[in-house]
């Protein structure tokens, strides 16, 4: 029996010179580098980011960095889930060229004191109710794509508000670097992948599909114009009936602004936050 073809070595790199060392040479050698961005626990979701990055470069390098900047005080910080060796392993299987794997001293030495923060758009949705979140996504994204210098760098729309937010970010401070959204993948129930999910009781994971049930079932109602505010009313009630509480946000934004429709005339979006249990869970869809 001819065993079967075994997966590439991931390169691991784990510090901004030997980062750039590597991407240097790619680039001598006339190749793209593609950087993706994430903060482990690699599910489906993550491995779409890296295939649609093999698809635009070369050269496909996945960051994993738990940040402690975008955690709240009272989040998932210290309870995150950190399983490096299975990351690698996906990686591996999947064809990525690089893991940069850079600690928490490498990305905040000693007397760190500068801050990316965006504003207008993280006045609403995730900004509230997490202050600090979005500015520290939008530095250590900011330091990601400026010392791996990658051609594009890839995010998803899992993550709607921070993807708009990145590439505010980008825009305005002249990173020569193409942001590029990917499209979210689910469960065959609806479930966005998310590492969070793990935390889901048997019960809450039945009840989960409810949240992209009520924002297909919103963009629907909303989609030829008709007011939002009955609409997002009955998605709020479902919700809370399958055992979604708090419900954060449920809403219909413009997609590229965000600010809050009343009614949508263009490109728009519905985005949730909602608790099940103890876990926090968002998603969106397009209108
Ligand atoms: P995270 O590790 O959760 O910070 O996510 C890293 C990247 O993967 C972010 O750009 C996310 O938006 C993206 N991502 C997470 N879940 C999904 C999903 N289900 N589909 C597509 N992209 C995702």
């Amino acid at each position: 029996m001819t065993p079967p073809p075994s997966p590439s070595a991931v390169l691991r790199l784990g510090d901004v010179a030997a980062l750039r060392a590597q991407v240097r040479a790619w680039r001598n050698a006339g190749e793209t580098v593609a950087l993706v961005p994430t903060m482990g626990a690699l599910h489906e979701g993550h491995l779409a980011l890296v295939r649609q990055a093999q698809a635009r470069c070369r050269r496909v390098v996945v960051s994993i960095f738990v940040n402690p900047t975008q955690f709240g005080p009272n989040e998932d910080f210290s309870r995150y889930p950190r399983v490096l060796e299975d990351d690698i392993a996906l990686l591996a299987e999947t064809g990525a060229d690089a893991a940069y794997l850079p600690d928490v001293a490498t990305m905040y030495p000693p007397g760190f004191a500068t801050t990316v923060t965006v504003e207008g758009l993280t006045d609403v949705l995730c900004g509230p109710v997490r202050p600090g979140h979005f500015a520290g996504v939008a530095t250590v994204v900011t330091k990601l794509l400026l010392q791996a210098l990658p051609d594009v760098a890839l995010f998803g729309e899992k993550d709607f508000q921070q993807l708009q937010v990145i590439r505010r970010a980008a825009r305005d401070l002249d990173v020569p670097v193409a942001i590029e959204g990917v499209p979210t993948v689910r469960e065959a129930d609806g479930l966005a992948l998310s590492s969070r999910n793990r935390y889901l009781s048997d019960e809450e994971r039945r009840a989960a599909p409810t949240i992209h049930a009520v924002l297909q079932r919103v963009a629907a109602a909303v989609r030829g114009g008709a007011a939002t505010a009955p609409a997002l009313a009955e998605g709020r009630a479902a919700l809370e009936a399958a055992g979604f509480g708090p419900v954060q946000y449920l809403s219909v934004n413009d997609a590229e602004s965000l600010a809050p429709l009343d009614r949508v005339a263009g490109p728009a979006r519905v985005l949730v936050a909602a608790y099940l249990g103890r876990t926090r869970l968002i998603d969106n869809v397009a209108v």
